[in-house]
């Protein structure tokens, strides 16, 4: 029987959920992105070899995968195209491969001028958006006028919502924002020059995942960002615009929550951010450890190249998140970057105005209050990267696991311990373990 597995990031993202996709998807036939657009951005390395991906499943990179970008997406089609471009130079085939949601709503130029000019305007208190212009797409999307992929197929009425929504938008831009306008005639021209491409990758992905699992196909379910950047859990206002929860991956790709049946959480062994927002137990990343684990572990931005913040694994933030995803089981990942040290921390809870909480509080603003409570564990000093069995790790390595899985409440599935495709530690498989 076909069973479905759901990868979610557990923290503030790039937990390294585009190699762990990478590596289940030798049990699976189909990849679903359900939400975020091209901010998203894995690196995957294989036999070496990086490639980044922004908006195209990391499925593509196993050859005859189909992929699927879900109508929980949202979608600049020249960057799709560029994507493609890019990935098919490298001699990856993805035109026969790939399903776009005909529901997706559309990222146009004036989405990115909107994005970049509130950031602006914001000055010191801005977001950290990526300025691709997912939010303001997002913002169309439940203000009911998006224009969606279906709509380029019906020039005319594509003309008509673009005017409609460019006078709206332009307007707000020049005289709110103080930005220039964004051309009208040059925005409908170039989208419909990119129709004849995008037309064959148009479908109705609902029913295409819907038939590919009844034929059983295993599908796996690629979250992009992590839960506590999620729109309604997350750290609000410092967030992502899309829910990026487990539960998101049924209304983002138009299948029934009865249909998921692992949820596996990508946790890092440590904690990173990107952008602006509270982080408890965060770490100054210009010396002593704070810089081991920025530099060590390469804690750069796979899209824009910003530095990420970085510090010492929360526990508490991860039960927040095991209970918003109802998480079956835990991929940690990046062990191998605290190899060498002496002792590690974990913050096993919190200390708000005198009183001792477990949970990552679910108001940002609660948030900014939590001074971490540690627990400290002795290091190990072996090298780590590309073990194989469990018993192999350190003993400290194993005790540190135990205990991460411990104080979250739920079992290991999969260790990573280096970037590549083949140094990944399993214990329990996830679609073996969903009942396939
Ligand atoms: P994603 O968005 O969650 O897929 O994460 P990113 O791709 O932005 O960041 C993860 C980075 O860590 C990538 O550069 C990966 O190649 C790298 N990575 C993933 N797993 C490991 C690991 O176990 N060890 C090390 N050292 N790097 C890893």
């Amino acid at each position: 029987m076909a069973r479905n597995v759901i990868v979610v990031g557990t923290q503030w993202g790039d937990e390294g959920k585009g190699k762990v996709v990478d590596w289940l998807t030798d049990h699976a036939q189909g990849v679903v992105r359900f939400q975020g657009g091209h901010n998203a951005g894995h690196t995957l390395v294989i036999g070496g070899q990086k490639t980044a991906l922004q908006l195209v499943p990391s499925g593509i990179m196993r050859p005859g995968t189909a992929c699927y970008i879900g109508n929980g997406c949202v979608l600049s089609i020249p960057d799709l195209l560029r994507e493609i471009d890019k990935l098919e130079a490298a001699g990856i085939e993805v035109v026969s491969r790939l399903k776009i949601s005909e529901s997706c709503p559309l990222i146009l130029p004036y989405h990115v001028a909107l994005d970049l000019a509130r950031e602006l305007k914001r000055g010191s208190a801005k977001i950290g958006t990526t300025g691709k212009g997912i939010g303001p797409a997002y913002e169309d999307k439940v203000a009911r006028r998006a224009i969606r992929v279906a709509d380029l197929l019906k020039p005319d009425v594509f003309a008509e919502k673009l005017k409609q929504n460019m006078d709206y938008h332009n307007f707000v831009l020049e005289n709110y924002l103080g930005a220039e306008p964004v051309s009208y005639k040059k925005t409908l021209d170039d989208a419909l020059a990119m129709v004849p491409r995008v037309k064959p990758l148009i479908a109705d992905i609902s029913s295409a995942l819907n038939k590919a699992y009844a034929e059983g196909a295993n599908l796996l379910f690629e979250g992009a960002q992590g839960s506590l950047l999620d729109v309604d859990h997350g750290t609000y206002p410092y967030v992502t615009s899309s829910n990026c929860v487990a539960g998101n991956a049924a209304a983002g790709s138009g299948i029934g929550p009865g249909m998921l049946h692992y949820i596996l959480g990508i946790t890092k062994v440590y904690t990173t951010r990107v952008g602006a927002g509270p982080f408890p137990s965060e770490l100054d990343t210009t010396v002593g450890i704070g810089k081991h684990l920025s530099t060590v572990g390469m804690e750069f931005g796979t899209v824009t190249g910003r530095p990420r913040r970085c510090g010492w694994f929360d526990a508490a933030l991860l039960r927040r998140s095991a209970q918003l995803n109802g998480l079956t089981g835990l991929c940690l990942t990046k062990l191998d970057v605290l190899d060498g040290l002496e002792t590690i921390k974990i913050c096993v809870g919190y200390k708000v105005d005198g009183k001792v909480i477990d949970i990552f509080p679910s108001n940002a603003d609660d948030v900014v209050r939590c001074e971490p409570i540690y627990e400290e564990m002795p290091g190990w000093k072996e090298n780590t990267i590309g073990t194989k069995r469990f018993e192999d790790l350190p003993q400290n390595a194993q005790n540190y696991i135990h205990r991460i899985s411990e104080l979250v409440g739920r079992p290991i599935a999969m260790v990573s311990t280096g970037p590549d495709r083949e140094e990944t530690l399993v214990l329990q498989h996830p679609f073996k373990e969903a009942g396939q």
